[in-house]
C-alpha cells in the first residue's frame, strides 16, 4: 500500500468506514453492548442502531479513534506515513506533511501518533523460539561520555529479545538485573528454545538457568564466533537496536521515559511486519479492536 494507494481507495470518509467496518466486523456488524446481530444502518447518523438494545453506535466507538473530530481520511494517511517511516516519524514531522506549516496543530498530530501507537501496541507476542539473541542498550538521557557507568545512569535500560530469522521484543526495563532479565526470558522465551546468545554480562549466566547459553564476548572485539557449524553472533537483535536508536536520534530526539514503552512497541509492530503487504491494514485492523486512550490518560503524570 503506497500513499497514492491510500488517496484513490480511502478518498472520503464513507470508503473509510466501510472497510473499518469489515476489520471490526468481519463476520457481520455485532452490537458492542449485547452482542445482537440484528443491526440496522441509521444513514443520516453514519450510524449502526441494535434492534435489541436500541444502542445507536459507530464503527469507531470505543476504539482508539473514539471521540475524534479528524476526517477518517487524515487518519488513513497518518496511519500510512507511520507505516512506511522505518525509524520513526515525529509528531512534528507528521504535522507538516499533513496539514503544512502553517495549519493543524502539534498537539493534535502528537495525540493521533500516540492513539496509532496504543493499537500497535495490542498486538499479539508468541513466544520466541529456535535460536533466540539477547542484548541490553541504554537509549535517552544525555548521549556525552558513552559507554561510562555514569551516563548509563542517566539512560532508560531497552531490553531486546529476537528470534532469529523471526520477530524481536523490547522492553523499557528497570535494570539490566539477573531478576529482570530472567523475567523477561519467562514470559517471551518457549522453555524448548534450543539457545540463547548473549553478550558477556554476567547477568545473563543466572538469568537463563538451564537453558543452553552461548556468549560472544564483545569486549574482546569478538561478534561472530561459529561453533560445530552454529552462528554465535548477537548481531541481528543488535541490527533491530541499531535501527531503534536511529528512531529516537532521528526522528523523535528526546523522548520521555513515560512514553518510552510505546515508542517501542510501534518499532516493534513495525520491524515484525517489515516483509508484510498488509502492514497498513494490519495496523487498521489492530486501530479498530483496541480500546480507546483519552488525552487525559496519555498526559497524566507527564515527566
Ligand atoms: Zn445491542
Amino acid at each position: 500500500m503506497t500513499l497514492l494507494d491510500v488517496q484513490r481507495l480511502f478518498d472520503t470518509d464513507d470508503r473509510c468506514r466501510e472497510a473499518l467496518v469489515k476489520l471490526r466486523w468481519p463476520s457481520g456488524v455485532e452490537c458492542p453492548r449485547c452482542y445482537s446481530k440484528r443491526i440496522s444502518w441509521i444513514k443520516a447518523n453514519k450510524q449502526f442502531d441494535c434492534s435489541d438494545c436500541e444502542y445507536h453506535f459507530s464503527v469507531t466507538a470505543g476504539t482508539v479513534f473514539n471521540d475524534s473530530h479528524l476526517p477518517l481520511t487524515i487518519w488513513f494517511t497518518a496511519v500510512l506515513l507511520l507505516c512506511e517511516a522505518k525509524k520513526g516519524m515525529s509528531a512534528l514531522q507528521l504535522k507538516r506533511t499533513i496539514w503544512g506549516l502553517n495549519r493543524g496543530s502539534y498537539k493534535t498530530a502528537w495525540y493521533l501518533c500516540h492513539r496509532i501507537r496504543a493499537a500497535m501496541k495490542e498486538a499479539d507476542r508468541p513466544m520466541l523460539d529456535g535460536t533466540v539473541e539477547m542484548d541490553e542498550t541504554y537509549v535517552g538521557g544525555r548521549m556525552k561520555g558513552h559507554g561510562s557507568k555514569a551516563a548509563k545512569a542517566a539512560k532508560e535500560v531497552v531490553i531486546g529479545i529476537r528470534q532469529r530469522g523471526g520477530d524481536v521484543r523490547f522492553f523499557h526495563a528497570e535494570d539490566a538485573k539477573s531478576g529482570t532479565l530472567q523475567k523477561y526470558i519467562t514470559e517471551n522465551v518457549s522453555a524448548d528454545v534450543d539457545v540463547i546468545i548473549t553478550d558477556t554480562l554476567q547477568a545473563y549466566k543466572s538469568a537463563v538457568g538451564e537453558i543452553e547459553h552461548k556468549t560472544v564476548n564483545h569486549m574482546a572485539q569478538e561478534y561472530v564466533r561459529y561453533e560445530d557449524g552454529a552462528c554465535i553472533t548477537t548481531n541481528t537483535v543488535e541490527s533491530a537496536f541499531s535501527l531503534l536508536k536511529r528512531g529516537i536520534v532521528g526522528s523523535w530526539h528526546k523522548i520521555s521515559a513515560k512514553h518510552l514503552p510505546s515508542y517501542l512497541a510501534e518499532m516493534e509492530f513495525r520491524f515484525n511486519r517489515r516483509n508484510r503487504h498488509d502492514l497498513f491494514i494490519d495496523t487498521l485492523r489492530h486501530m479498530v479492536t483496541a480500546n480507546p486512550l483519552t488525552f487525559e490518560e496519555l498526559t497524566k503524570d507527564a515527566v
